[in-house]
């Protein structure tokens, strides 16, 4: 198995760490890949979307070919898991900032979001969720989140603070606005991890 991570910008090395734990403590062996360059996407079993800043990653994601070596991917049924700003490359849609900017979406999941969904006051902020594939509260680390503000039928909302949702899944696609790599509770990765290994 081969798992990428895109390390074109953001939080990369905690992904890698936070996978590199989760395997060993599934006991399973997969490489990790961080992908710079297009040409690596296509020969992965999954991929991680980090958070970072949205708007350099899609036009980085685009101007290296590598946006649609995801598209293709995901069309083809590899398991992505998108976090923070990854969440918000993922969507179809964005609030009015995405739309005037043009910046660069993913567009594969059926879901509006909007940028900074909690402001500035909250730049960064912990909570307790419930998350319905989890069987107890999770700590989520939140930093200039996003959120998703409307969805699809094809869309299974995850988990929710307030009126936004903040987990969400739709087929191989996972969306989370928050920093799992970020925590010592690895069972966001190893939720992702259950659908590379296909289980
Ligand atoms: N809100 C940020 C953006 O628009 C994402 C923040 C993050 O990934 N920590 O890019």
């Amino acid at each position: 198995m081969r798992i990428g991570v895109i390390a074109i910008q953001g939080a990369v090395s905690e992904h890698v760490d936070a996978l590199e734990h989760a395997l060993l403590e599934r006991g399973e062996v997969a490489e990790i890949v961080t992908i710079k360059h297009s040409g690596l996407v296509p020969t992965c079993d999954g991929l991680i979307l980090p958070g970072g800043e949205s708007t350099t990653l899609g036009s980085l994601l685009v101007r290296e070919g590598i946006a649609d070596e995801i598209k293709e991917a995901a069309a083809h049924g590899m398991p992505i898991m998108g976090t923070c700003a990854g969440l918000i490359l993922l969507a179809k849609e964005g609030d009015s900032q995405v739309e005037k900017t043009h910046q660069d979406l993913l567009s594969l999941m059926d879901v509006k979001v909007n940028r900074n969904a909690f402001g500035r006051q909250h730049e960064s902020f912990e909570a307790n969720l419930d998350v319905s594939v989890l069987d107890s509260q999770y700590n989520a680390v939140f930093i200039r989140a996003p959120a998703i503000v409307e969805y699809g039928n094809d869309v299974k909302v995850l988990s929710k603070v307030g009126e936004f949702v903040v987990a969400a899944e739709q087929g191989n696609l996972l969306a989370l606005a928050f920093h799992p790599e970020l925590t010592d509770d690895l069972r966001l990765h190893q939720y992702f991890l259950d659908r590379v290994f296909g289980r």
